[in-house]
């Protein structure tokens, strides 16, 4: 067995011919080592950005070295959301949706401009500016797209600040652990589909006649 230096606690001295068989370590160390490299990244994209996403997890760079190449379908088998691409506020409640459903602990990843301050499109009406006005992200990635080198660089910036966490201090051990994220009705340039009554009414109402507009602005004077 190849034993990882990181996983060795470096107080204890175990003997040279040992070292490939045995380790001594912490129950904290071991925990954050296996967790830390079984990282499952949800299955999803949102714009140019997911095509570095989709290369990243493909041969040529590999994400399956590092432990994630499971990428899930559900949220709730999922440890991490990368948020590749575009944030459009159509777009955001279901993102937060998905979030509030992935089981603790979970990490996010903004990936590219888009994702981390809206990017291009910041001043667009559909677009919100980065998705960490809505759920806390642990790691930033820049670049419009970023290459995949990039993205595997935040992967692993993630992974180490995985294995610092500490057990104890864990909020998902705690018995208050959060509360889901409430979804957001962004603007009156999206629809809220709890008002999709009034939005039809509204849409279809007859265009007024011409005698019932001459008797609207006889009204208004
Ligand atoms: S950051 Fe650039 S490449 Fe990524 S989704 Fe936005 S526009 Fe597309």
């Amino acid at each position: 067995m190849d034993v990882k230096p990181e996983l060795n606690h470096t107080e204890i001295d175990i003997p040279a011919e040992l070292r490939q068989q045995v380790t001594i370590t912490t129950l904290e160390r071991i925990y954050n080592w296996g967790r830390s490299n079984s990282l499952w990244p949800m299955m999803f994209g949102l714009a140019c950005c997911a095509i570095e996403m989709i290369c990243t997890a493909a041969s040529r760079y590999d994400f399956s070295r590092f432990g994630m190449e499971v990428m899930r379908p559900s949220p709730r088998q999922a440890d991490v959301m990368i948020v590749a691409g575009t944030v459009t506020k159509k777009m955001l409640p279901n993102i937060i949706r998905l979030y509030n459903q992935m089981s603790l602990p979970k990490y996010v990843i903004a990936m590219g401009t888009c994702a981390s301050g809206g990017g291009p499109f910041k001043e667009g009406y559909n677009v919100v500016p980065g998705i960490d006005t809505y759920i806390p992200v642990d790691v930033y990635i820049t670049g419009c797209p970023p290459t995949p080198q990039a993205l595997l660089n935040g992967l692993i910036a993630l992974q180490e600040k995985v294995k610092k966490e500490q057990l104890k201090e864990s909020g998902w051990y705690t018995k208050e652990p959060g509360k889901d994220i409430p979804v957001p009705v962004l603007g009156p340039d999206i629809i809220d589909p709890r008002k999709k009554d009034l939005i039809y009414t509204e849409t279809h109402r007859p265009e007024p006649t011409v005698v019932e507009e001459n008797e609207a602005a006889g009204e208004d004077k």
